[in-house]
């Protein structure tokens, strides 16, 4: 019996897990933005200081699209949508979900897009 490759759902253990990673992921961001924000900077100079400021500006930031991509990846667990490819719709791979849960493309789609972008 095969199942239509789009129609398939991710099963449950699959979600589950990455769920889990989901949120500990969350967690680890959310403990480095704020030892950044704590960082002391004040023994340091003004230039320093402004170096420093805009690091961790670009730090937090890096961190905020990652949340909200984990946000996002939660979300589409609570609405039962999760697994499935942004572009084309088939469900991704539940290995690279594993790995990468908060990922919203599939292996095919994302090779396509590397390489339209290799084309700019
Ligand atoms: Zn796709």
């Amino acid at each position: 019996m095969k199942e239509n490759e789009i129609g398939k759902e991710i099963s449950k253990e699959t979600i589950e897990k990455c769920k889990k990673k989901l949120l500990n992921k969350k967690e680890m961001i959310n403990a480095n933005i704020q030892s950044m924000k704590h960082e002391d900077t004040t023994n340091t100079g003004l230039i320093d200081y402004e170096a420093n400021f805009v690091n961790i500006l670009a730090l937090v930031n890096h961190g905020n699209s990652n949340l909200l991509r984990i946000d996002n990846a939660l979300i589409r667990i609570e609405k039962g949508n999760y697994g499935h490819c942004f572009d084309c719709g088939n469900s991704i791979d539940e290995g690279l979900l594993e790995n990468i849960p908060e990922i919203t493309i599939c292996r095919s789609c994302a090779s396509d897009r590397q390489k339209k972008e290799k084309r700019k």
